[in-house]
């Protein structure tokens, strides 16, 4: 199979720029890589430098979702750490767009977590960072944000933020779709239908992302459905603080979850210390940085939370920032550290 360009100018009609004309096959799928919602993704190649790229079927969704993801990943070109947008183009036979962007030999995260090291996750959670930084700064919330959503090349230490299909420019005092993120990774915001919501929406799902990895529990909050996720959080950040956050916010618990036999009893009312998930599997991730780091992003009320640059100066990142102030931050860090017990992970 392969993907044409059409050798039009802006094939599709979304006022993009478009050269043309070109050679008429330029991509050719190797295989199947993923299948989500709204689009198939293929490993390709780019025939024209034999580089390989990651080719994105989109199903049939509405023009302006199309165009919306387009003009996101368009915005932002350049960044090392969001998925680079190289092509738009047309699958002939299906007539669907394709988008071609830069492939990532992407490591499960199933697999590849469990094995992260301490300093490990302090690094890929950094690179995170920076490319949630980055969206912000251009206006950008990417709502979707999940494991899932993360390529990792471990080999590299190369990460990239992909998937900008429910991503949204962010215009203050706009009301927006609660309808957005995984289960797993949803602010409690979208949980209550708060929809003022902003940037640190993509700070909770962050913040879940952190859980996760240094309790070693993925997904850290697992809920059976939208309510019974605000139950798992209130389980742990109590429901005190989940009350104070749908009044101030004029937001409503929702009547299933108050419907929960105990939710609202005494014995769920008081927040759990994160302390209480330390065990001794997982201690050597759970250091007093990271329970303060993970505090200060797991809020209920989202303007409480750290934005991407503050996390990004907090104390958990020192030993990371460091190495980036002496240059070696973006080399495999295996290869400049006399500290390799504790970069082992980065080794293998
Ligand atoms: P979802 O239903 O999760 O929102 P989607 O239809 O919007 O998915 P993507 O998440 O962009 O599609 O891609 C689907 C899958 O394809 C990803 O989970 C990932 O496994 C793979 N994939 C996407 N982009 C790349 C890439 N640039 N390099 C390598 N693999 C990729």
């Amino acid at each position: 199979m392969s993907v044409l360009c059409e050798g039009k100018r802006d094939p599709l009609g979304l006022d993009m720029q478009v050269e043309a004309p070109r050679v008429q096959e330029r991509y050719e799928v190797i295989r199947k890589i993923g299948r989500g919602k709204y689009s198939e993704a293929f490993e390709g190649i780019d025939l024209t430098n034999n580089g390989k790229v990651c080719i994105k079927v989109l199903k049939p969704v509405k023009r302006k979702k199309i165009r919306r993801e387009i003009k996101i990943v368009q915005n932002l070109a350049g960044n090392t750490n969001t998925i680079q947008l190289f092509d738009i183009v047309r699958d002939p036979q299906s007539k669907t767009p394709a988008l071609i962007f830069e492939y990532v030999d992407n490591d499960d995260y199933k697999t590849l977590y469990p094995k992260l090291g301490n300093l490990d996750i302090q690094f890929y959670m950094f690179e995170l960072l920076k490319a949630l930084e980055f969206c912000h700064s251009r206006g950008i919330m990417h709502r979707d944000l999940k494991p899932h959503n993360v390529m990792i090349d471990h080999q590299k230490h190369q990460l990239r933020l992909i998937d900008w299909g429910l991503a949204e420019f962010y215009h203050p005092g706009t009301l927006y779709n609660v309808r957005v993120a995984s289960r797993y990774w949803k602010g409690p915001e979208l949980l209550v239908n708060i929809q003022d919501y902003d940037y640190s929406l993509d700070l909770w799902s962050f913040g879940a992302m952190l859980a996760g990895l240094i309790f070693q529990k993925e997904p850290f909050f697992r809920g059976q459905s939208n309510d019974d996720q605000l139950v798992k959080i209130g389980a742990v950040l109590g429901t005190d603080g989940l009350l104070d956050y749908v009044d101030k916010y004029l937001g409503e618990l929702p009547e299933g979850v108050k419907a929960v036999p105990g939710f609202l009893s005494d014995t769920l009312q008081l927040p759990q210390p994160w302390t209480n998930f330390v065990t001794a599997e997982n201690e050597h991730l759970t250091s007093t940085e990271a329970l303060d780091l993970l505090d200060k992003l797991l809020r209920y009320d989202h303007q409480e939370r750290l934005t991407a640059a503050e996390a990004m100066a907090h104390a958990y990142f020192d030993r990371v920032r460091a190495r980036e102030s002496t240059g070696d931050g973006s080399q495999p860090v295996s290869l400049n550290t006399s500290d390799t017990e504790d970069w082992s992970d980065m080794l293998s």
